[in-house]
């Protein structure tokens, strides 16, 4: 038990000095300082804490909640990626059609892909395709953020006292989430997701991952892997499925739809942020925020004992919830 408390005290630190540093914009941006144009709102809020913003215009392309693998650019997006200074993408295939815009416009300008920085033993393949949800393992993405602010256009700032502390937070965050994961019962860490994007958070933290769709959101899912799922679901008595926020829960819906409810009870849980920031509002705008989040509302979802299955309801997560460390912090700071 203390040694539980510990641990939340320790995500809490984190998440407080967290709160303050999201520094960067969706959108249009002057010339004054660099501009520094990201494919993604994870890219650019992580770049943010690292580089000073007084030197640095930081923004993303992708507004909060949007799907990286089905986005399409604009005729603005092309005008703000000719405007830019340097560009910063995830590369791997996670921006589709993006990837080669970039390629092409930016010929001209720096452009640096987060998946460069990683070796090819690190990363997760399938079908022979590497993985690029990248940014999952905490570890992976900070190694490769590391590397990032090494290249000319910012080794200046490499070892400033503000990219040394958001890294030591990002390691702080790796040692909570692998906690919280210990915390969950071994026969339990089997997480059913709507597409796969949660293999490099399963391979670092040590979960099962098993998804209805492959890796990219433009991927089908048929009859055969509902039926694959519903099959684990129900030799493991998995109590929980998860959907994702920047997704529809219509495949989650066609897996429980399945399922003889008589026979095991499993629910629909928290949605999970896969593959972008949330607004503000929604409380997952920043990546330390969202990996939180994520690890908070698997880790309640799958520790639910057996016994509380049957009478299992949406109240019985907000007790759950009640007592996570997101929900402590939120308290704290409401004080
Ligand atoms: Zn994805």
């Amino acid at each position: 038990m203390r040694r539980s408390v510990t641990y939340k005290i320790s995500f809490f630190t984190t998440l407080i000095v967290l709160m303050n540093s999201c520094d960067f914009k969706y959108g249009h941006h002057t010339k004054e300082k660099t501009q520094v144009l990201c494919t993604t709102g994870i890219i650019a809020e992580c770049l943010a804490n690292l580089l000073p913003s007084e030197k640095f215009e930081i923004f993303s392309l992708m507004g909060p909640g949007v799907d990286p693998h089905s986005y399409k650019a604009t005729y603005g997006d092309i005008r703000k990626i000719r405007d830019a200074d340097i560009l910063i993408s995830n590369g791997l295939y996670l921006e589709g059609k993006l990837e080669d815009i970039f390629l092409q416009l930016g010929k001209d300008k720096p452009h640096y892909m987060l998946g460069d920085f990683i070796n090819d033993n690190q990363l997760i393949y399938q079908q022979g395709q590497k993985d690029p949800h990248i940014w999952h393992d905490v570890a992976l993405w900070s190694n490769a953020l590391k590397a990032l602010i090494q290249v000319d256009e910012f080794k200046g700032y490499a070892n400033s006292e503000r990219s040394m502390r958001y890294l030591s937070q990002l390691d702080s965050l790796d040692n909570s989430i692998q906690k919280l994961i210990n915390s969950i019962p071994i026969k339990k860490r089997i997480l059913v997701t709507s597409h796969d994007a949660f293999s490099y958070y399963g391979k670092r933290y040590g979960l099962e991952i098993a998804a209805l769709q492959g890796f990219s959101t433009l991927a089908e899912f048929g009859i055969g892997d509902i039926k694959r799922i519903r099959e684990l679901v129900l030799k493991n008595e998995i109590p929980v499925v998860f959907p994702e926020h920047s997704l529809s829960d219509r495949s989650m819906r066609a897996l429980l739809s399945g399922i003889d409810q008589s026979q095991l009870k499993v629910s629909m849980g928290e949605q999970l942020y896969s593959d972008a920031l949330s607004t503000v509002d929604e409380g997952s705008h920043s990546y330390i925020l969202m990996l939180s989040n994520n690890t908070n509302t698997i880790t309640n979802g799958l520790s639910v004992k057996h016994k509380d299955i049957e009478n299992r309801s949406v109240s019985h997560f907000k007790v759950l919830e009640s007592s996570s460390p997101l929900r402590n912090v939120a308290r704290n700071l409401s004080i």
